[in-house]
This record gives C-alpha cells, structure tokens and sequence, in this order.
C-alpha cells in the first residue's frame, strides 16, 4: 500500500503567497521577485509532502487559480484581452477591469475564474504541467503532474449559445449545457492534451494526476459515454489516475470501466463510493485511490479505525493507494502555532500537515509499526471524549414548533406595515453593510488585540467611525443606511468569536481566492449566544439619524458553511442551533429601535450538495434555519443578501426564505441574474439590484448604472427595486466609494423622477 496527497495549500507558512502576489501588484516586487518566492513556494509544498507520503504532484502552484491555468493552457484567451503577454495578460484576465467571471468552484468556497471558450479552437499555449515536472526531475524529485481533466474543465467553462432561435439572436456566454457541444469542444481539446501528455511522458512522467470532481455530478448515459471516449483517447501515452472528490461519483459502474489505470474516490462525504466498492467489486487490473482523510474537516482521524478501513479496502482490490479525500486547500496549514484554543480542541484537529502525518501513521500501523501503534490508540482514547456539550442548548432546539419557522403575518401584509414606518421612496438606495476598512481600521484592531490600547480607547475609535460613515451616508442621500462593520474582520468570524461553542484560530488561513485569504472558524461543541452581539454599535449608529439603520448579521447556513463544523451532530441541528442564537440578537435589536434587519446569506446557495437528488433534504432545513432567525415582528423589514450565486435553479428554494428584501449581484453577471427572478412566476419580494462591481476599483458612470437599473425595469415591477453596490465596501477605499455612491444615488433618483 501507498500513501498520496494532493492539494496541498500553497499559501506557505507565514502566508507568503499573499504578499508576494500583492507587492508584485503593487510594484514593489519585480516578475523576477515573484518568480523566484513562487520557485520557493514549490519547494516548500513538496517538502511537506516527501516528509510524510510517498507520492505527491507537480503542477499545483497556480499564481492564481488552476482552472485559469488550464484556460491558458489550452489558449482560450478571449478577445478582449488581445494577444497573450505573460503574466500581465493573466493577471488581466484574474483581476483586471474585464476579468473573467468568478464563481464557487462545485459546493466549496473556493472560487475559480470561469473560463470563455469563444471558438472550440484550442492550441498549446502554456505547457505549465511540463515546466513544473521539470522544475522537480532537475532536483532529482519525481512527481505526480497534476492536470484539470477536459471534461470538467469544460464543465467549469463557459462557450457562447443562442439566446433565441431568431437568426438574429446575439450570443451570449452560458454553460454549455448540451452533450453535442460538449462533444465539439472536447473533440478540440483532446489533440492538445494527448500533446501534454506526450511531452510529460517523455519528461520522465510515469502517472499523471487528472482531476474530474464533475463526475460526481448528476450525468447522462450520454455524458458518460463521452467521458469513456475522452479518456479511450488520452489511454497509452501513460498512467492516467482520475481523481474524484466532494461527492461520490453518479454512476459507479461506468467510472470502474474508464479506460485508465488508477481510480480516485471519496471515501467520506457520504458512504455511496464505499457501497459500492463492497457490493459491486472494484476491477483488478486497477489500482484504487482510496480518498479516507476528510480534506475538507479538521478533525483528527481515528487511525485506527481507518486502519482497518484500509484493510478492508485491501482485500476488495490488488492495489491500494490511501488519501485525502479532495484537495487539502480547504484547510489552513498547521494546528502547531495554534496556542490559544479552546481547553482539549487542539488534540483533536488536524489541519494540512497533520493530514500528511495521518497518512504516514495510517501506513505505519498497518506495517504493525510499534510507534504508530501506540499513537493511534492515545488518539482513540482522546477522542472517546466529549467537548463543548450543553444540554439546554440541545433542550431548545429540540423543543422547536413548527409555528418558530413562520413568520406570523404574510408578506402582502408586513409590507404595509413596513410601509408605513419606513416611509421609503421608489427605488430605495442602500449599501450591503461594510464601509472601507482602512489601514487606520485595521492597525486599532491590531492594537487593541495585542493589548496596546484599552477596550475604552477602541470602543470610542469605533464609534467615531459610526459617526463618520452616518454623516458621510446622510450626505450623499442613502435612503437606508449601516453602521459600517469597521469592528468586523470577518462576516463570520466576527460571531464565531462572539459565540459559545465556536473557536477561531489565530493562523488558520484559507485561500478563498487569488490572494484572498480568510479563517474558518471551528464550531466544535453546542452553540450559544451569552451576550449581544452587534447590539452596541447598531443601535449607536441609530441614536445619530432619523433615517432607518440596517441591523447587520451573518446568517445561520453562512456561519455553518464556512466555518468547519462538527460531525456528531446532524448539520441541521447545529444550524438551528446558531439561527436561535441570532434570533435572540434579532429580538434585542427589535427591542433597540431597529426597524430594518439584513441577515446576509452568501453561502446559502454554494451549501447545495452537488447532486440535485439531494437538494431537497438541504434546502428543507437551510430555509428553516434561515427562517427560524428572522423569525421577527411583522414590522421588522428583514433583508438577505447573497453574491456569486447562480440563481436560476434554486430561485423556488429562495423564495421559501420568506424575507421581506433580497440584494443580489448584478454587475459582473451582467444581468443574467435577474432572469432567474424573471422567470419565476409569482415572485412578489423587493430586489436590491447589485449596480456596480465593488471588486474593481472603477467608479462607475451613473449612466451605467441607470441601464442595469432600466434592464431590471423591464422584467421586475419598479415598486419592488432597490438600489445597492453589489456586495460590502470593505476592500474599497473612500475615494472610491464617495463619488461611486453618489453616482448610484443619482441614478435613482433620476429614474424616480422620470417614473
Ligand atoms: N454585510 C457584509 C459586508 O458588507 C456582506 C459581505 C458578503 O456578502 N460577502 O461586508
Ligand atoms: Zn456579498
């Protein structure tokens, strides 16, 4: 038996992939300069995996995003961005003016930049799988290249389709949602990758690594059948291993008969994969990568028992590989650093490294190794242990009525009463909640942290910030305004860290994209509010003006999705557990004067597991979270908010939230999003329209803005828009903001008069 990782996050010990892709955006830093910290990067990925596992790919430090990468592999560079320079072109496509789209990457919070195939013409732009299994072989290190398989890069991508059957019909970028267009790009793409393959082969590869997490999806027989033909195609230059992973895969039988020598499966986000190996055998000529190690958890594994999992698994095929069960970046570093936790959580996490090291122990065990032997039964005794257990919180959710998830008047009849204390005009202007975190901001954050000035000191820095961000709102004319979020890292970090039950890390950062980073927090026992959490500086931020103030939470289906959370107790429960802390916050804002409640749900929709048989089940109980904390007085506005959704196949389950308000991104989708209002009949709730893109530093034109908002016009009754940026301010600054909102304040008011 052998050991393989992959995945591992790039972002290096003291979080050197960020600075060093910002200075180099900054100028501070030559290509060479970044170059060069890249190379060291590469190295130190690979050293934490030859310490510990036996084999281990090349080919997984992007500058940005693999999926990008295999985008200009292959050369699909659209137009717009004219001939491909290097790096300056991939970092206008990344996060330039017209970059490309940037989505959740299947049901994670990692993003990927969606890839425009214009023309099904591909050709060997970048042969970065070759360079990287070069870079390693010269050192002497053989590795595993790691390639994005052609059917799910087709699957991430986007290709232009006819809108109408009109012969004037413009086309427009749509997932490509027909096996015979699949099939024409695939048959493009093929040549291209046999030609990778080649040159790795020739290299000195022996196996490459080809990811193709989109076979856990939902497929066709004709899907499969295309599947089979690309990899027939790609069979004989040499050894194909096809990892999959998030999911099991839809059809077992077909993915044991992929012509390809090693086959990756995931062994624990549900049991099907394993089922299935029992029930149906897993062919003998083959070897199985059997995916045992959570990736995307924290937990420390019971090696034991995953020892005899292994053994097991043994006996049902001629050669087992053991693994993580999906790319290790969804989890930070190391829990070494980590010396503030909870009493008793530290022993029971493993992040990235200590997943390497359970690998290893794993191996060591099964070769009756005397060490690992005595290690694997200390962490069963650990964790026969109970942490964070508290009975009325467990009380209370269970004493749940059905009448907790419903708001007691209907919509059409909140809406008056809303109406009526509100007092709002046509196209109500808002913002989404943070306002510039200034390094100002971020330097008193750090300073009270340490301990280097008071808790009095920060409390009044904040609250001039409050002062400030009302007056400068009053001023341009917002019709709704915020207190700013300035005492806020992190949307959900924020409660974590406010909240029983839940722990936060000190260096447990998680690339999210580019080089954003952030740190799950670990909701490890039963979760409980103790104390208000946001009622302080609300309710400040109302004492200074008469317009409406937006109490501002983190939902209970966001918390829980991004954060790691625990695995003896079912999702649900631990949903409800956290949307009845932010109910009891919901009632002291009530009770505080607070008239508008935003309650932000971003992850709600990227939480849908990735195959749609089990949509229904997630839904159910992710809407009566949801429910169940804005659970509000009738006149209480309650808003959402959500950006980088896809809404088109889940509008049905949004609607069901029953809020009063949803604000949605608009801009960089280009309005494709509010067809999917559009297109739902009876859609009768008031939509913020996202305006502007605040990922990007442009100021947008008010004459923009106006368009977006006549396009919504026309699909979506007026007396139902709201005008709004399309996420938080945060990563802006103040010169941007000012003019931009003003702009969009303009706008509406403009669109108001002409009504
Ligand atoms: N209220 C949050 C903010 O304004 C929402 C952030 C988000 O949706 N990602 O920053
Ligand atoms: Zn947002």
């Amino acid at each position: 038996m052998r050991t393989l990782a992959y995945g591992f996050p790039k972002l290096g010990d003291r979080r050197e992939f960020k600075s060093l892709l910002e200075n180099f955006w900054k100028g501070k830093i030559t290509e060479e300069d970044l170059t060069e910290g890249m190379n060291r990067l590469r190295d130190w990925m690979v050293d934490n995996y030859r310490q510990y596992v036996d084999l281990f790919p090349s080919n997984e430090l992007s500058y940005y995003d693999f999926v990008l990468d295999t985008a200009v592999m292959v050369g699909a560079i659209p137009s717009r961005f004219g001939k491909y320079q290097g790096l300056s072109t991939y970092f206008e496509m990344a996060r330039g003016k017209r970059a490309l789209e940037m989505t959740k990457y299947f049901n994670t919070n990692y993003h990927y930049l969606v890839p425009e195939l214009e023309t099904p013409n591909f050709h060997l732009l970048k042969n970065f799988p070759l360079e990287d299994y070069n870079y390693f072989s010269q050192k002497g290190i053989d590795t595993l290249p790691r390639l994005l398989a052609p059917y799910t890069f087709l699957v991430l991508s986007k290709a232009p389709k006819r809108t109408d059957s009109s012969p004037f019909a413009v086309l427009q970028l749509a997932p490509i949602d027909s096996v015979d267009v699949l099939q024409q790009y695939a048959s493009a793409l093929i040549p291209l990758y046999r030609e990778v393959l080649k040159s790795l082969a020739s290299a000195g590869a022996k196996v490459v690594l080809m990811e193709d997490p989109a076979l856990t999806k939902e497929m066709t027989d004709e899907e499969w059948r295309l599947v089979t033909e690309i990899y027939h195609q790609l069979a004989g230059i040499l050894d194909i291993y096809v990892l999959t992973y998030y999911d099991s895969v839809s059809n077992y039988e077909r993915f044991v008969q992929l012509p390809v020598k090693g086959l990756g499966l995931d062994l624990v986000s549900n049991v099907e994969n394993l089922e299935n190996i029992k029930k149906l055998g897993f062919p003998q000529d083959k070897v199985l990568i059997a995916g045992i190690l959570n990736g995307r958890q924290v937990w420390r594994a019971n090696i034991e028992q995953k020892a005899r999992l292994v053994e097991d698994l043994s006996k049902e095929c001629r050669e087992l590989v053991i693994s993580n069960s999906c790319p290790l970046f969804h989890l930070p570093i190391s829990v070494e650093p980590e010396d503030q936790l909870p009493e008793g959580l530290k022993e029971r996490l493993a992040f990235a490294r200590e997943k390497l090291q359970e690998l290893k122990l794993i191996k060591g065990l099964i070769e009756g190794d005397r060490q690992a032997l005595e290690e694997a039964s200390r962490i069963s005794k650990i964790l026969a242990t109970d942490i964070g257990r508290r009975d009325h919180v467990r009380e209370r959710v269970r004493s749940l009525k059905e009448e907790d998830f419903r708001r007691s008047v209907p919509y059409r009849e909140r809406i008056k009463l809303q109406q009526d204390i509100l007092n709002l005009p046509l196209l109500p202007t808002t913002t989404i909640g943070s306002f510039p975190q200034t390094e100002e901001v971020r330097k008193m954050r750090t300073a009270y942290r340490n301990g280097r000035i008071t808790q009095e000191e920060y409390k009044a820095f904040i609250k001039k910030q409050i002062e400030h961000v009302i007056k400068v709102q009053e001023e341009i004319g917002l019709d709704v305004l915020v207190h700013g979020e300035f005492e806020r890292t992190d949307m959900v970090e924020f409660f974590a860290e406010k909240l029983e039950g839940i722990a936060t890390t000190k260096h447990g950062w998680v690339l999210s994209y580019g080089s954003r980073v952030y740190r799950p927090p670990i909701i490890y026992g039963d979760v409980e509010r103790t104390h208000p959490m946001t009622l302080e500086e609300i309710s400040y931020a109302q004492s200074l003006t008469s317009k409406p103030v937006k109490g501002m939470l983190t939902g209970p289906v966001t918390i829980l999705n991004w954060s790691y959370y625990r695995e003896d107790v079912p999702k649900h429960e631990i949903a409800y557990q956290i949307a009845l802390a932010l109910l009891d916050e919901v009632r002291d804002l009530e009770k505080a004067g607070i008239k508008v409640i935003q309650i932000d749900e971003p992850a709600f929709r990227e939480g849908a597991p990735i195959k749609r048989r089990d949509w229904e089940k997630y839904f159910d109980w992710a809407i009566k979270a949801f429910r169940l904390c804005s659970n509000a007085q009738p006149q209480t506005q309650i808003h959402t908010h959500m950006c980088y959704s896809e809404f088109n196949e889940v509008i049905e389950y949004i609607y069901q939230m029953d809020f009063d308000v949803i604000s949605i991104e608009a801009s960089r989708s280009k309005g494709e999003i509010i067809a999917a209002f559009e297109n739902f009949k009876g859609w009768d709730r008031q939509i913020g329209i996202g305006v502007y893109d605040i990922h990007s530093p442009a100021i947008p034109e008010k004459e923009e803005i106006k368009r977006i908002l006549e396009r919504a016009m026309k699909v979506i009754p007026v007396e139902l828009l709201w005008v709004n940026p399309d996420c938080g301010l945060k990563t802006r600054n103040w010169e941007e903001v000012i003019p931009s909102l003003r702009n969009m304040v303009d706008a509406a008011r403009e669109l108001r008069t002409e009504k």
